[in-house]
């Protein structure tokens, strides 16, 4: 069985349907949280997206998929923690100059 569209960057709007979880404020980071369920699979994401509109080039997003148990427990500001909890996640962004690749471990969301 080939990866489905969630799992293979570009990633597509049209193959999410998004729901706002809420905006993350640490630091003034005022990220947009969501989790998006992809229309053809039914996998669960969380979307963590920030960008600094005083910088170019700062955008940067993380995906990675959300259980059962992560989605009870989750509001904006544990989004990063649960990202970083996981054995992978995608990241891009013109922050990172990729539409999307595989990354572990620490987020960097900060200036
Ligand atoms: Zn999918």
């Amino acid at each position: 069985m080939s990866a489905c569209r969630c799992e293979t960057p570009p990633f597509d709007y049209r193959d999410f349907q998004s729901t706002p979880v809420g905006i993350d404020e640490t630091n003034g980071r005022f990220a947009e949280v969501s989790i998006e369920t992809c229309r053809h699979c039914g996998t669960k994401w969380l979307r963590y997206l920030v960008e600094y509109e005083a910088f170019s080039e700062s955008g940067r997003w993380y995906r990675g998929r959300l259980t059962a148990e992560m989605e009870q427990a989750l509001t904006p500001e544990r989004a990063v923690a649960m990202l970083e909890s996981l054995t992978w996640h995608f990241y891009g962004g013109s922050y990172f100059r990729t539409t999307g690749q595989k990354g572990v471990g620490p987020l960097c969301v900060d200036l």
